[in-house]
């Protein structure tokens, strides 16, 4: 039995002493020649290699060295003669942990599609795409508390179970303990929420904004950090059913203080990957490089990842009206060539994805942050202009994702909000405590919400959203 102590393998390959006894434990990725073993232990994406003595080692033992089997070896750290690895281990010792039949094991030591990893993300953890992926996530997540914390913000833990509806969309799933095939009944035959648990209907959040504006009118500056759930039948590679989002809230700040919060935000997570996952982003690079051959010229990135994100970093976002947004686009190219699917024709259409996209990626070249919304198409809460036809509202849209963060500033005047809430049958009575802020101290207010799977899509170079969260729900897709 190998009782030592392990050595991390990320450790080990950037000591350049020589000769010291190491043990390292981590799973076999492949086995060459009966001798070279690659093994990684998720301390990194890169493997150390164990060189094994077959001439002097049990032939049963070898068999047992196999793709995805757990081991321990100790030996000699040594100068590695192979290329592309500075050291390597000669093995003394050798003790397998766990067995992993190769004829069953799924991942074999070959390029797998993602599509193949989704169907066992239970195991895809163990592929490098994955391993820098979920790093990177990790990463993010702390750049986002560390950023907030270091200014000052309270994180404030809203609700998941909820019996408002933020952005009155209705895309909710409903949270009941009652009994499906004996409901009790009210006097109509209607099923009685009264004897719910709760005591009334209640559902899975949609967003934490309304309840993180409560904390912001005490507390200055708070953010929430919590997942989320849309029952949207959105089958894209840009939605979940159950996503995480950040949702920051700021007293006595307007859309222009809003809009630079997540500017800086976004900025400051990129360089915190930049800065602290070299390996992992050149790893994803060539990844998508080698995915991006397989596509027609002109559908492949103009920069590579590593280049696109430090270009983000260091550009200005460009900030432009929807008005603005609306002359670019119905003089554009596709507009006129009727290329889009949803031709600009009026002031007051809602912009989709391919607008989006187009602004971004062929007008701009750069991210962009549009303000100003016609009220039609903006939730009850964004504070109305002076014209009284648009609120303060801002998108923050990225190169290849789309909207990343959606926000406003908050109406804060109490009569304005209420007309509002007649306006798009917003029952006024359940948010009451809603309205209590306007009623008692009410203050000018914004904040935004960015979708924190849409940010590693972004910082990952990954296509698909379902890849940048370790188990996603979509629908029909609840598994594991
Ligand atoms: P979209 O138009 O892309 O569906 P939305 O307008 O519904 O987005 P908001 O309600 O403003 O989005 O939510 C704030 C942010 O949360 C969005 O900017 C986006 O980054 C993220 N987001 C929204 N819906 C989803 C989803 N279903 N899956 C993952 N992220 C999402
Ligand atoms: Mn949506």
């Amino acid at each position: 039995m190998i009782a030592e102590r392990r050595t991390k393998i990320k450790e080990l390959l950037n000591v350049s002493t020589y000769g010291t006894d190491v043990v390292v434990k981590g799973w076999v990725r492949t086995f060459r020649n009966n001798q070279f073993i690659a093994i990684n232990d998720g301390s990194t994406i890169n493997n150390i290699q164990a060189v094994v003595d077959y001439q002097n080692t049990d032939e049963a033992l070898l068999k047992r060295i196999t793709t995805g089997a757990a081991i321990a070896v100790k030996g000699k750290l040594i100068e590695s003669t192979g290329k592309g690895q500075k050291v390597e281990i000669k093995v003394e010792q050798l003790e397998i942990l766990g067995d992993s039949d190769a004829e069953k094991f799924p991942l074999q030591p070959k390029k797998h599609s993602l599509e193949f990893l989704r169907e066992i993300a239970h195991l895809r953890f163990r592929t490098n795409t994955f391993n820098a992926v979920f790093k990177i996530r990790h990463s993010l997540a702390f750049a986002i508390h560390k950023f907030f914390n270091d200014r000052g913000f309270v994180y404030l833990h809203t609700p998941i179970i909820t019996a408002s509806d933020a952005e009155g969309a209705g895309e909710m799933f409903r949270v009941t303990n009652l009994s499906f095939d004996n409901p009790p009944r009210t006097e109509n035959g209607e099923v009685d929420f009264k004897q719910d648990f709760f005591g009334k209907t209640t559902n899975l959040t949609v967003s934490g904004q309304l309840e993180a504006e409560l904390g912001a009118m005490a507390l200055g500056e708070v953010y929430t950090f919590g997942p989320t759930f849309r029952a949207e039948n959105s089958n894209t590679t840009r939605h979940l059913a159950e996503f995480w989002m950040i949702e920051p809230e700021v007293a006595f700040a307007d859309l222009n203080d809003n809009a630079q919060l997540a500017e800086d935000l976004l900025k400051y997570c990129i360089n915190y990957v930049i800065t602290n996952h070299p390996d992992e982003l050149e790893f994803l690079k060539n990844r998508l490089l080698e995915e991006e051959k397989q596509k027609p010229m002109d559908e492949r990135s103009e920069m590579d990842l590593v280049s696109k994100l430090n270009f983000v970093a260091s550009s200005e976002f460009q900030r432009l009206t929807y008005t603005e947004a609306i002359e670019i686009l119905k003089n554009s190219a596709p507009n006129k060539k009727k290329k889009f699917k949803y031709l600009i024709e009026n002031w007051g259409a809602d912009l989709q994805s391919e607008h989006e996209r187009y602004l971004v990626e062929k007008h701009f070249k750069k991210p962009v942050i549009l303000t100003d919304y016609p009220k039609e198409i903006k939730a009850f809460y964004m504070r109305l202009n002076e014209d009284g036809k648009t609120v303060r509202a801002m998108d923050i849209l990225f190169p290849g994702i789309g909207e990343i963060v959606g926000g406003s500033q908050r109406e804060e005047r109490l009569e304005n909000l209420e007309q509002r809430m007649r306006d798009m049958h917003i029952p006024a009575e359940e948010l009451y405590w809603y309205l209590d802020t306007r009623r008692f101290g009410t203050a000018p207010h914004a904040g935004f919400g960015l979708g924190f799977e849409r940010l590693v899509l972004f910082v990952t170079g990954m296509t698909n959203i379902r890849d940048v969260i370790p188990f996603p729900r979509a629908p029909k897709t609840a598994e594991f």
